[in-house]
């Protein structure tokens, strides 16, 4: 296996891409972390995604995801199509 799993932390903080287990936590980080900073996003790794802006490699990926999809071709980054 390779990098971080998504299922141990399916939340990341939008400023600074730090995983949590809940969406709580990350609410937390921020208001701890980031108080100055407005509009941050959280990010949720399994279906859907929130926030002003997607991580640019995960938007590579889906596009990838939904070609082999397209093409029946199996893929591992379905969940970022919220399939
Ligand atoms: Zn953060």
């Amino acid at each position: 296996m390779s990098k971080k799993s998504h299922k141990s932390a399916p939340f990341m903080c939008g400023q600074c891409k730090h995983g949590f287990n809940s969406e709580r936590a990350v609410k937390d980080h921020i208001n701890g972390s980031h108080p100055t900073v407005r509009g941050v996003g959280i990010f949720r790794c399994i279906s859907k995604v929130d926030g002003p802006d997607y991580e640019e490699s995960y938007a590579d990926r889906a596009i990838a995801a939904s070609l082999a999809m397209a093409m029946g071709d199996h893929t591992d980054d379905a969940w970022l199509l919220g399939e």
